[in-house]
C-alpha cells in the first residue's frame, strides 16, 4: 500500500456570519483555490470554530431558506441547533449528534440555536457540509437522518489511544449508520495525546481532515493545529495521524461523482437550465411554506 501524502495544510480564513447564529470559516469552496469539485462529493464546508455566544431570549440562527439537489450534514461539537421544515418536520441537533438532511428534490427550512441553550449561552462549535448527489438521485424525496451521539458506532483503538466514531462508511469492520447515496467515509477520530491511527482509502477518493480540537502530525511530518484543514493528495492510499495533544479530527473521504456542477445560492444542479428551473419552482412556491 502506497502512502498518501498531504497536498496542503490550509489555515482558517476570516470568519463570516451565516444569519446571526453561525460564525463560519469556509474551507470548501474557498478563496484558497479549493473549487467545488476538488473535494467532490463534498462541495461545501462551513466550520463554526469554537465561539462564545452570550445568553439571549431571541435564538440566533438562519431564517427560512431552501435547498435542492444535494444533502446537508450538520455535526454539532458544542451547542444545540433546532430546525424546522416546510413538511412539518423538525428536531434538535444536540452536542455530539449528526443531522444528515437529504434536500434532493427540494426543502424549505430554518436553523436556529435551540431555545433553552440560547437562554444560557455558551461555546458553540459546528460543521456543516454539503454533500452532492448524482443526477439520478437529485429528484429523490427529501428526508432526515437524525443520528444521536449514543447511536454512533465506535471503533476503540488499542492501548487506550482513543476511538473512531464512524458516522458513515466503514472503519476496520465497524460500519456507520448513515445511509449515503455514493460511497463516503466520515469519521470523528478522538485521540489521546500520543495516540496514533491509520486510515486507508482508495487513491481516487477525495480525502481531507479538519482539526476540531488539539494538534496533529500527519505521516510523521506535516503538522496541523486546531481549526486547520488538511487536504490529502489523490496518490497513494494509506496515511497516519498522531495526536501531539488530545485531539478530535473530522475525517472525510468520498468517491467523486464526476458530474458537471451548476451551483447558485442554495441550489446545486448539473446544468444552468436545471438551476433556472429550480429558481422558477422556488419562486412559484413549489417548495411549500414555512413561517419565519
Ligand atoms: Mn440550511
Amino acid at each position: 500500500m502506497k502512502q498518501r501524502i498531504v497536498e496542503r495544510v490550509v489555515s482558517p480564513m476570516e470568519p463570516h456570519f451565516v444569519g446571526d447564529g453561525f460564525r463560519v470559516h469556509n474551507f470548501i469552496p474557498s478563496v484558497y483555490g479549493l473549487n467545488m469539485d476538488r473535494m467532490d462529493p463534498f462541495i461545501l464546508m462551513d466550520y463554526n470554530s469554537k465561539f462564545y455566544f452570550p445568553p439571549t431570549d431571541k435564538p440566533r440562527g438562519v431564517g427560512v431558506h431552501p435547498h435542492k439537489g444535494f444533502e446537508t450534514v450538520t455535526i454539532a461539537y458544542k451547542g444545540r441547533v433546532a430546525h424546522h421544515d416546510s413538511s412539518g418536520g423538525g428536531g434538535v441537533i444536540g452536542q455530539g449528534d449528526i443531522q444528515w438532511m437529504t434536500a434532493a428534490s427540494g426543502v424549505l427550512h430554518k436553523e436556529y440555536h435551540e431555545e433553552e441553550w440560547s437562554k444560557q449561552g455558551g461555546d458553540f462549535q459546528m460543521v456543516q457540509l454539503w454533500v452532492n448527489l448524482p443526477k439520478k438521485d437529485k429528484k429523490s424525496a427529501s428526508k432526515y437522518q437524525a443520528i444521536k451521539n449514543e447511536d454512533v458506532k465506535r471503533f476503540r483503538l488499542k492501548d487506550n489511544q482513543g476511538e473512531i466514531e464512524v458516522i458513515a462508511g466503514e472503519y476496520k469492520g465497524v460500519a456507520g449508520t448513515a445511509f449515503t447515496f455514493t460511497p463516503i467515509h466520515m469519521f470523528n477520530a478522538k485521540l489521546r495525546k500520543g495516540g496514533k491511527v491509520d486510515f486507508d482509502f482508495p487513491a481516487d477518493y477525495n480525502t481531507a481532515l479538519l482539526v476540531i480540537e488539539g494538534d496533529i502530525t500527519v505521516n510523521g511530518k506535516e503538522k496541523a493545529p486546531t481549526n486547520h484543514f488538511v487536504l490529502m493528495a489523490n496518490e497513494g492510499e494509506s496515511f497516519e495521524i498522531e495526536a501531539t495533544k488530545d485531539a478530535l479530527v473530522l475525517v472525510l473521504s468520498g468517491q467523486p461523482i464526476n458530474e458537471p456542477i451548476a451551483a447558485q445560492g442554495p441550489f446545486v444542479m448539473n446544468t444552468k437550465e436545471e438551476l433556472q428551473q429550480a429558481f422558477r419552482d422556488f419562486n412559484a412556491g413549489k417548495f411549500g411554506y414555512l413561517e419565519d
